[in-house]
């Protein structure tokens, strides 16, 4: 019989935006919560998550506190990463309806356009399809992006059939990115996901 795994160590960057749902939902699901604001404690994690909030203010602060440059070379290095809504439009490599001068940290080819839904459309709860399984997924949307295009590389694991099929999550690599809020859902199929790939990561 092989050693129990320790819990996972899993990081959430915690400069704006929804860092408590995230951390409940990770608990949940046994891993062991480090809230990120430096770059050292990048160094501690077995996988990251960008949570929703402001794009805009996320980049900024992310230069601020020194952090653009680890975290970007953290995910390129491999380090499972998950982005939901304004973390998925950080890991964009090209952002349509961005403002002047904001960056990413170009983790997915894929092309996402801020607020598609509507800058009227607050929020919404959308079913979608989980393409992994083909099984549907009620997600919450909030002043959400979507993907406009990807590299074929990018696989597509939800789609927004009330919204023409837009992609509304994908994997690339280590790093899944999801234009709703998997966090206040209830249901954890996506940070189970992401746990899956330290998993992964691990063999
Ligand atoms: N519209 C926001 C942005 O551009 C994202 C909204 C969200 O994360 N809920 O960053």
């Amino acid at each position: 019989m092989s050693a129990a795994r320790p819990a996972p160590v899993v990081g959430v960057l915690a400069l704006q935006g929804d860092v408590r749902e995230h951390r409940a939902v990770l608990e949940s699901l046994g891993a062991t919560v480090v809230l990120v604001r430096r770059a050292s404690e990048l160094e501690s994690v077995d996988a990251l998550v960008l949570p929703g909030g402001e794009s805009t203010t996320i980049d900024k602060l992310l230069r601020a506190f020194d952090l653009f440059g680890p975290v970007k070379d953290a995910i390129a290095g491999g380090l499972p990463t998950l982005g939901s809504c304004a973390g998925m439009i950080l890991m964009a490599r090209d952002i349509l309806g961005g403002i002047e001068g904001q960056q990413t940290l170009d983790a997915i080819p894929m092309t996402v356009r801020r607020n598609a839904f509507g800058r009227q459309v607050d929020s919404s709860e959308v079913e979608l399809t989980w393409v992994p399984d083909g099984s549907s997924m009620h997600a919450t949307f909030i002043r959400a992006p979507w993907v406009e295009a990807h590299d074929p590389e990018v696989e597509v694991l939800a789609t927004a059939d009330a919204h023409g099929g837009k992609v509304v999550a994908v994997r690339y690599r280590r790093c899944i990115a999801t234009a709703f809020h998997p966090e206040i859902s209830g249901d954890s199929r996506v940070h189970e996901a992401l746990l899956a790939l330290i998993a992964e990561s691990d063999e």
